[in-house]
Formats: structure tokens, sequence, C-alpha cells
């Protein structure tokens, strides 16, 4: 099964083809143009700019997936695109790309979750079974998942507030550093020592899996402004303690939760350690472990990853962190996730509509009219 996939949901117009063989994912193409410039002088993403960027991009994309992968239209099983949930104007117009590129060479539409498309890549990069769990980690999202099917997925928790990715980036503005924040805050950090200066834990004294962010910003503002009343201006390594000691923050609450999903995944199965075993290969051959696995731009981060492993270590559980380029948004997840769909008879009709708003466990592929 070969498909086309687009994805326009937020700031990134792509286009990608994957192909299933044998068993066997693979991705031809994975074209991914961003719109970073576009956004720069708005210090974030003006949603009729990124509407427009993307009519203009998509068939771009498109051309160049097809180009790259050496095929056509006509080699394609069906269409994918994301149908939501994200900024509606670009949603919009990926979706009325696919069924225009579906209705002209009469092939299946295949609407996505975006979502979905992010918790699926693990069986797109490493052929992993259900169910595991997924944490999804980026700068619009923040949530954790039992993914237990192609259209099956338990929601845990998730923030109540602010994605860490989002915090990341606030942090680095209110430190005068430059966007996306991640990379920055991550990089700064190096040279900081987490201990100097104390931020919240936010709701780790709660049960479960839910998680805050927001007062990690608070917090920062408030660390930054004392710093400066005191010297009058901050240090180079004022700047490097309070972005230490915000990432360990964040890496600790996201550890602490992780502990607790992965007892939840148990949980869920009744405890029964084989039905949420996967197998893996690793240097002693095959073995089989649950496994937490990683999506979003914020799985990026070395302190972050290093964390969340150390959890992994300690349950007795696998860490999987696809490839970067693939956890951050691309259409090569939205082909597999439209592929995994198709196999179990996912098909839209000209009818698809793209939804603002569609939480994962409402998963079923929306209507016109619907999700009003
Ligand atoms: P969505 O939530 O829809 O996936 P997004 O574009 O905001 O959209 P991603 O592209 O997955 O999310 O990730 C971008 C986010 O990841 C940004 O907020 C960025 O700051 C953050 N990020 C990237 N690298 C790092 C890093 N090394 N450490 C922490 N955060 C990072
Ligand atoms: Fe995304």
């Amino acid at each position: 099964i070969t498909f086309l996939g687009l994805e326009s949901s937020c700031d990134d117009t792509a286009a990608a083809v994957v192909r299933l063989r044998d068993g066997r994912a693979e991705i031809l193409s994975s074209v991914v143009a961003g719109q970073v410039a576009l956004h720069a002088d708005f210090g974030g993403v003006v949603p009729e700019l990124a509407a427009r960027a993307h009519v203009e991009k998509l068939d771009l994309c498109v051309e160049e997936a097809l180009d790259q992968a050496g095929l056509t239209l006509e080699n394609m099983d069906g269409i994918a695109v994301t149908a939501g949930p994200g900024l509606i104007g670009g949603v919009m117009a990926g979706v009325m790309c696919a069924k225009g590129l579906a209705a002209g060479a009469g092939l299946p539409l295949v609407g996505v979750n975006h979502l979905a498309g992010h918790a699926l890549t693990p069986r797109l990069t490493d052929g992993l079974a259900f169910p595991y769990l997924m944490l999804l980690v980026s700068g619009g999202h923040c949530q954790f998942l039992i993914v237990r099917g192609p259209e099956e997925f338990s929601r845990l928790g998730g923030t109540i507030d602010d994605a860490p990715g989002e915090a990341f980036d606030k942090t680095a503005k209110l430190l005068g550093l430059p966007q996306p924040g991640g990379p920055a805050v991550e990089a700064e950090a190096r040279a900081g020592d987490p201990r100097r200066i104390a931020f919240p834990r936010p709701l780790l004294d709660r049960p479960g899996c839910d998680m805050s962010f927001s007062g990690l910003k608070t917090a920062l503002l408030r660390a930054r402004d004392a710093a400066m009343a005191e010297a009058g201006g901050l240090t180079r390594q004022d700047r490097a303690d309070l972005c230490a000691g915000f990432q360990a923050a964040v890496a600790d609450v996201l550890a602490e939760k992780s502990r607790r999903a992965l007892k939840l995944l148990g949980e869920a199965y009744g405890n029964d350690m084989e039905a949420i075993q996967t197998p893996y290969v690793n240097q002693n051959g095959q073995e089989y472990a649950p496994v937490l696995a990683v999506a979003g731009g914020v799985a990026a981060n070395s302190v972050i990853r290093a964390a969340l492993e150390r959890v992994c270590d300690e349950a007795g559980a696998r860490f999987l962190a696809p490839p970067l380029k693939l956890c951050t948004d691309n259409a090569a997840m939205i082909a597999w996730a439209g592929i995994e769909r198709f196999r179990i008879g996912g098909r839209d009709g000209m009818d698809l509509a793209a939804r603002p708003r569609w939480p994962l466990d409402q998963h079923a592929a929306p209507m016109l009219g619907a999700g009003k």
C-alpha cells in the first residue's frame, strides 16, 4: 500500500509518500516547508498568514514529494490528510487539496487526526506492536495516551494549561533568547546550575497524569526580576541558571508523570505483564518490555530524554524516541496513519470536514456539519 499524506494544521506545510510492503513501512519521501520566517516578526503563528501560505505551498510540496519518491498519483493507493485538530484555515486548505487530488485521480480519501499521526509514528519507525504508552509533548500539546489500535486511544491525562514547548518558548522570550525557545534554553542551560533557583513542580502533589506548566513561566519571571533587581541586570550565569532550573522542573514533572502513566498502563491491562510487553531487538537479541514512546518537538531535549530513560529503566520499560524529523510535524506520519486507518476499512467521502478541535478518543473522522 502506498499513500500520499498531507499536513497543514499548524505552521508547517508538508507532503510525504509512505509505502507499506511485506509488513515493512518505508518513507519514500517527506517534504516539510516551514514558515518560521513568515511569522518571525509577529512573535507567534498568525492564522491568516499561515492559511494563505499553506494554499500556496501545498501543490509544490505534493509535486516535490511525488518527485522525490519517483512516483506519480497513479501509483498511490490513497490520499491521507490531516482533518484536525489545528488552525482551521490551514486544515481546510489541506483537506481541500486532498479532496481535489483524490477526486481527480479517483483515489480513496482518508482523513487523519493529527494527534493520531504523532501517536502512531513509532509503528512507522520501529514497527512497534500495540499497546504502548505515548507521551506527546510539543509546542501545542502535552498528553499521555495508551495507544491500543489505529483508532483506539485512551487518554490518561495531560496539561491543564500550557504545553511544555510553549513554556520553553516563553522562557526564551523572557530571557531575550531566540525562537524557537526549546533549543536555545537547552543550550543556555548547559552552563547553568539547576539547583540555584528553586522552581515549583506543579501538580506533583495531585494523583494522576495531569500537568501544568504555566506556573513555571510565572516563577521564571519572578526569579528573573529578582536576579535583575539584585545586580542591576541579568548576568550570563543568571540566565544559564534560570534556564537550567526551569528545564529541570519540566523534566522532573514529565518524569514523575511518566512513572505514573506506566503504572496506569499496567493497570489498564489488569497488570498482565504479557499483555503490555512488546517485542524489540537489542544487543541481547529479542526481548520484551512495555514501551514508553515520545513524539513532539520537546522530545528533542536531552535532559528530558535522560529523565524519561531513567524512569523507563527503573520500571523495566523501554524508552523509544523516533528520529527528531518524525517527532515534529511532518506528513510521513499522516500518510502512515492514513495507511493504518485504510487497512481497517477507514475511508472518507467528499463530505470530510476540517475540525479545529478533535479529541483523540473521538477517533471517527469528522463529517461536514459534525463537531460544531
Ligand atoms: P504541534 O503541537 O501541533 O505538534 P508545534 O509545531 O508547536 O505543533 P513541534 O513542532 O512538535 O510542535 O515542536 C515545537 C516545539 O518544541 C517548540 O515549542 C520548541 O520550543 C520545542 N522544542 C524544540 N526543541 C526543543 C528542545 N531541545 N528542548 C525543549 N523544547 C524544544
Ligand atoms: Fe504536531
